[in-house]
């Protein structure tokens, strides 16, 4: 089973084609971050007109680099939602004019679904198992009892851990995405400055990290005031200790009230080093298995999209070609 997959729900324009949801032959990502870096953030309406302008380009890339002829594709799948409506629609657009003219069945993807599944490009995957995904614009804890059947047991209150990064990234005048920054900065010091973290109660699965936000911009600022302005390595590294405490304790609370049998990272910040690092050590001496997938398939490309799409493809769910993107999709809504 040959997918090519269309992913643009953000500012990546990714084409990918994936063989039986685990074998990747093509994977071309082309990102818009050099022209969104001069804004600090992306402008969405810049983001639709890049896609346009690319979108074309990158699918004949990625049918060349894959050797698969399009006659011998077995559909297109396409990000259905959540991201920004504009960028959406473009690869709506896109992978509904391949179906139609290849007469392929359409398949319509969750982005967190693709991120949590570009685990299954690398590792073989044993149910249940507990997923932290943490990107942009999502921080959630998701219980997936079989494949495909998505529950979430805990999410942020407010702002996602990558909006997180980046805004404090950007009070230290880092440059845009800050995420990559600050993991840098932080390994560079041993001494952190001391910041807050949110537990919440007891029992919440749930994340909150606009007070952290808040608590670093209101220790710059005094420190500023007084005279003594705080190294931003130390600064980087009391927020990054802060964010992944918390990830950590949570995740590893729910792989056992959950009796998951992995623990899956997902999403841009899987990339950070600190969390991966301290995830590992907390896995290994919980016993329990800790996939994540390789760092280029941790942020946004299309390849994961192909790999949850084949559990669609599996059981015959296809969309029709009025599927329409949704920008606010729910994960729950998208479950097998
Ligand atoms: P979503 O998937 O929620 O729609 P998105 O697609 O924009 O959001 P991703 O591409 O998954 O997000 O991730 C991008 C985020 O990951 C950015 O906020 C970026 O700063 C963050 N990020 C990337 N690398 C690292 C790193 N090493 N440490 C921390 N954060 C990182
Ligand atoms: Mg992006
Ligand atoms: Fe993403």
């Amino acid at each position: 089973v040959y997918i090519l997959a269309v992913e643009t729900s953000c500012d990546e324009t990714s084409v990918a084609i994936v063989r039986d949801g685990q074998e990747i032959l093509s994977n071309v990502v082309s990102s818009q971050v050099a022209t969104h870096e001069r804004f600090g953030g992306v402008v969405p309406e810049v983001a639709s007109r890049k896609h346009v302008e690319t979108i074309t380009c990158i699918i004949e890339e990625a049918i060349e680099q894959s050797g698969v002829s399009p006659a011998a594709l077995s559909a297109v799948a396409v990000t259905q939602g959540p991201g920004l409506v504009g960028s959406l629609l473009v690869g709506m657009v896109a992978a509904k004019t391949l179906a139609l003219a290849l007469e392929l069945p359409l398949i319509g993807v969750h982005h967190i679904a693709g991120h949590i599944y570009a685990n299954q490009l690398v590792h073989e995957l044993a149910y249940p198992f507990v997923a932290l995904v943490v990107s942009g614009g999502h921080t959630e804890l998701v219980y997936v009892e079989s494949e495909g059947v998505f529950r979430i047991i805990g999410q942020t209150r407010d702002d996602a851990a990558g909006e997180a990064y980046d805004k404090v990234a950007r009070a230290l005048k880092l440059p845009y995405p800050g995420g990559p920054h600050i993991d840098r900065l932080a390994h560079e010091t041993g001494e952190g400055v001391t910041l807050p973290r949110a537990w919440l109660e007891p029992d919440s699965y749930d994340f909150s990290f606009s007070g952290l936000k808040s608590a670093v911009l209101a220790a710059l600022n005094t420190a500023a005031m007084k005279g003594q302005p705080l190294a931003p390595e130390a600064v980087a590294k009391g927020f990054q200790d802060s964010v992944i405490d918390v990830l950590v304790e949570k995740a590893l609370r729910a792989v056992k009230a959950y009796g998951a049998k992995q623990l899956l990272l997902a999403g841009g910040v899987a990339a950070n080093k600190g969390l991966r690092a301290a995830l590992e050590a907390r896995c290994a001496q919980a016993g329990v298995p800790l996939l994540a997938p390789p760092l280029s398939l941790c942020t946004d490309n299309a390849a994961m999209i192909a790999a949850a799409a084949f559990l669609k493809y599996r059981r015959g769910q296809f969309a029709p070609l009025e599927l329409k993107a949704e920008p606010l999709l729910k994960l729950e809504a998208w479950s097998v």
